[in-house]
């Protein structure tokens, strides 16, 4: 009941970055030792050292609020993919539902504090329902934990050149990386997502059109190649889907590779389906990658293997055969588009 008046928490709930690579850390407890600095209410203070050289850690919010955001006490970033809020939220679609004003949230944690389970079951923020948020969720996360982080704080004294500690300054005597404005974020900002620039930033960069997408300069491809066609994605829903950006000269799909040929009659159109594709592409509730296709091959065997383009205007159905993908069989284009990449590094951190 009283999870988080101080008595009974035994372990702080921690991301493995700030936990440090040490299995064995210990941690001091202080029943009630600070207020949370989202609700204001009193919590169990946790303290530690993650590991050797690093700086000494302690948790900043309570349990309470950190559950009701799937946050780490001490970072406040995702637990599960190690993102600010505003950009893991943003990825998601989620709106937050956590009062804003410190009196409104002390009550709002004290009235979910004894039915966690319910708060915490109507949000889902694994991303399980939208494909498209879950992709975007993979792109940004980190792969694993990340210790420099832990790292003591660049010594502000020495960026000025005034440090007179030397090899005794327990600061890193370096001078700061990147951007002066990442140090200012706040983290009652950060816990409700407003005005982070980490998360501005992240989000910029994945929405950054891949690599895959960019128009070849070959002006004669007009081919898109769509990866993940499965479940209900089949022909039809593939041309009603990239039919709204031009009139499709075929679709051509390989049920065994799970994989598809658009043909667009026009290079305008299939530069229209590429740059939406960008955002993501989701056909009847699957994710699918899309990237160009390669130009044909020529010579004598260029009639048989030009994609889609022997099948008429659309005919083909589900068994066609297709000749392999660009890349060869199943193999996938650039690093990014490899479909067992990104499962890996998420099954390894579960
Ligand atoms: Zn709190
Ligand atoms: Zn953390
Ligand atoms: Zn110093």
């Amino acid at each position: 009941m009283a999870a988080d008046a101080g008595d009974g928490v035994e372990f702080p709930i921690l991301c493995e970055t700030c936990l440090g690579d040490n299995p064995y850390v210990r941690m001091t407890r202080e029943a009630n030792g600070r207020e949370c600095k989202v609700c204001t209410r009193p919590f169990t203070v946790f303290r530690w050292l993650p590991g050797r050289g690093m700086r000494y850690k302690k948790t900043e919010i309570c349990p309470t609020c950190a559950k009701l955001k799937n946050v780490c006490q001490t970072c406040i970033l995702d637990l599960e993919h190690g993102l600010p809020v505003q950009a893991r939220d943003a990825a998601l679609g989620i709106e937050s539902s956590v009062p804003q004003q410190a009196g409104n949230r002390r009550d709002y944690a004290a009235r979910t504090a004894g039915s966690l389970e319910v708060v915490s079951g109507e949000t889902d923020f694994s991303g399980r329902a939208d494909p498209a948020g879950r992709e975007m969720l993979k792109r940004m996360a980190r792969k694993g934990p990340y210790y420099k982080r832990n790292r003591a704080h660049v010594c502000s004294f020495f960026v000025r050149g005034l440090c007179t500690r030397g090899s005794e300054c327990p600061y890193r005597h370096e001078m700061p990386e990147g951007d002066p404005e990442l140090s200012k974020q706040n983290l009652v900002d950060r816990y409700h997502g407003n005005n982070d620039p980490v998360a501005r930033r992240m989000l910029a960069r994945a929405s950054k059109r891949p690599s895959a997408l960019a128009p070849p300069e070959d002006k004669s491809i007009t081919t898109l190649f769509v990866m993940g066609v499965e479940g209900a994605a089949g022909q039809r829903e593939l041309h009603d889907h990239f039919g709204a950006y031009g009139e499709l000269k075929s679709v051509s799909v390989a049920s065994k590779g799970a994989c598809a040929f658009v043909n667009f009659t026009t290079r305008a159109a299939a530069e229209a389906a590429a740059h939406a594709a960008q955002a993501g592409c989701v056909v009847a509730g699957q994710a699918l990658r899309v990237a160009w296709g390669k130009p044909r091959p020529k010579g004598p065997s260029a009639e048989a293997s030009s994609a889609g383009a022997g099948s008429g205007s659309g005919t083909s159905g589900r068994t066609a055969r297709i000749p392999a993908p660009p890349g060869a069989a199943g193999a996938a284009l650039y690093p990014s588009q490899d479909p067992t990449a990104h499962g890996a590094s998420a099954g390894s951190r579960a």
